[in-house]
């Protein structure tokens, strides 16, 4: 049984780097994120919910995203283990888990906030399809427009600098004390995420001793 928790900012490549190391080694792949985008696909009242903050530039809190990870984790469909993605959030939540959940390591994205501006201002979303672009790595076949559908590639409504200098302060005031927590107790693996995404799986990978990282397996991108 593996369990880990996968950290890092916004734009620093966390969730495919959580996608391929579960494909790869049969584990599942716990995504706050994805959890609560279904909610939002599927009109639910959590779904609501989480359009209203996110439409007003807010976090999810911290109490939703809390239930929301306890009650994944209770369905126990985890037979190879799981790594959580977008969770524990503050101190009490990572007090929380570390007691709960025997966790193997903390995976730590380390990406310098310059090279999240960076990123982040280079998102597109097609207006039709949903389909995420990136003007840096995923740049679109035609300018603007979606390879998949053709629909208008569009900015997220929140992908403004103002916006994410908030969300980067709130990020850092919130995770450093997690992170701290838990590199008390040892469990941390700090990897660089400026490189490529091979490079960086295979970092993971080396630092938590799992079998190599073969490149060209197929990447379930935003997953
Ligand atoms: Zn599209």
């Amino acid at each position: 049984m593996r369990k880990y928790v996968i950290m890092g900012v916004q734009g620093s490549g966390k969730g495919t780097q959580a996608a391929l190391l579960c494909d790869d080694l049969d584990l599942v792949h716990i995504s706050v994120g994805a959890i609560f985008r279904w909610h939002v696909k599927n009109h639910t009242k959590l779904g609501a919910q989480v359009r209203r903050l996110v439409a007003a530039g807010e976090l999810v809190g911290d109490d939703l995203v809390e239930d929301v990870v306890r009650e994944r984790l209770q369905q126990h469909d985890w037979n190879f283990g799981f790594v959580v993605d977008g969770f524990p959030r503050n101190r009490p939540q990572a007090e929380f888990f570390l007691e709960s959940y025997d966790i193997d390591g903390v995976i730590l994205l380390d990406l310098p906030d310059e090279e999240v501006r960076r990123r982040v201002l280079a998102r597109r979303l097609c207006s039709r399809c949903g389909m995420d672009y990136n003007l840096i790595a995923h740049r679109p076949e035609i300018e603007g427009r979606c390879d998949v559908c053709g629909g208008e590639l569009v900015t997220r409504a929140d992908d403004t600098p103002e916006a994410l200098a908030r969300r980067l302060r709130d990020y850092h005031g919130k995770t450093d004390p997690v992170i701290d927590l838990f590199r008390r107790k040892e469990y941390v693996v700090v990897v660089d995420a400026r490189d490529d995404q091979a490079t960086v799986q295979q970092a993971i990978r080396d630092r938590l001793g799992l079998p190599a990282y073969r490149a060209g397996s197929p990447a379930r991108l935003n997953a």
